[in-house]
């Protein structure tokens, strides 16, 4: 993220190594340089993400982050968010106009039973297997009450990678994001989200879905936060 603003260091280091030249010269290149330090400037404005920290939780362009290295306080607890309540109903009621039957599988958990959920999965598959899917307590987006599990009523499917063979996430996979929801591990980003395929966990970010979508990359890529 910060490729910018090295290209600039090294033009600053340029520029000093350049005091001996001839003062015309140094004139033409002092103006070269800030046209290209102006140019820079704007590029940062646009590449570089505004990050915030507000009592512990962190927001890029002012929506709130969580994943591998961005966690929560201990004790944030908002719950479900009304508005996620909202659309996460509409999405379940308009693929049911199509034939379609969505089941919720989970939603808010706070920190403390994501911490009961994590050291069970150590228990059952050993630290390195659950570190691929679930979250260490504070770093669970289901604790922002931002983030949804849906499943189909198919419930063998039920998050498995299956459900991403249901009519459900067929339907879902294209409309998500006219409810505000993206799916949040994608399948291929592995690297950069950290978390295998979950094609049934759901993200909602609101306004910023259909650019999200479109753009066919990550939150963290999106946000240029990879
Ligand atoms: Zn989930």
């Amino acid at each position: 993220m910060f490729k910018h603003l090295k290209s600039g260091t090294v033009l600053v280091i340029f520029l000093l190594a350049g005091c001996n030249v001839a003062s015309n010269e140094m004139q033409a290149l002092n103006e070269d340089f800030e046209k290209d330090y102006q140019q820079l400037q704007v590029e940062n404005l646009e590449a570089l993400p505004n990050i915030e920290v507000i009592d512990g939780i962190t927001y890029v362009d002012d929506i709130l982050i969580v994943n591998k290295e961005i966690s929560l306080p201990e004790d944030y607890s908002p719950g479900l968010q009304p508005e996620v309540i909202e659309a996460y109903q509409q999405m379940f009621q308009d693929g049911a106009a199509e034939g379609l039957d969505f089941v919720l599988v989970s939603d808010f958990r706070t920190y403390d039973y994501q911490a009961q959920l994590y050291q069970n999965y150590i228990a059952r598959d050993g630290q390195e297997a659950a570190d691929q899917y679930s979250a260490k307590p504070g770093h669970s987006e289901h604790q922002t009450g931002l983030a949804i599990d849906v499943g189909s009523s198919d419930s063998l499917t039920n998050l498995k990678w299956e459900f991403g063979d249901t009519p459900e996430f067929q339907w879902m996979k294209d409309v998500a994001h006219e409810y505000g929801f993206i799916i949040r591990y994608l399948e291929g980003k592995e690297d950069i989200t950290g978390y295998m395929y979950e094609p049934w966990h759901l993200r909602y970010v609101g306004e910023e879905a259909p650019a999200i979508y479109e753009s066919g990359l990550t939150l963290e890529e999106y946000l240029g936060i990879d």
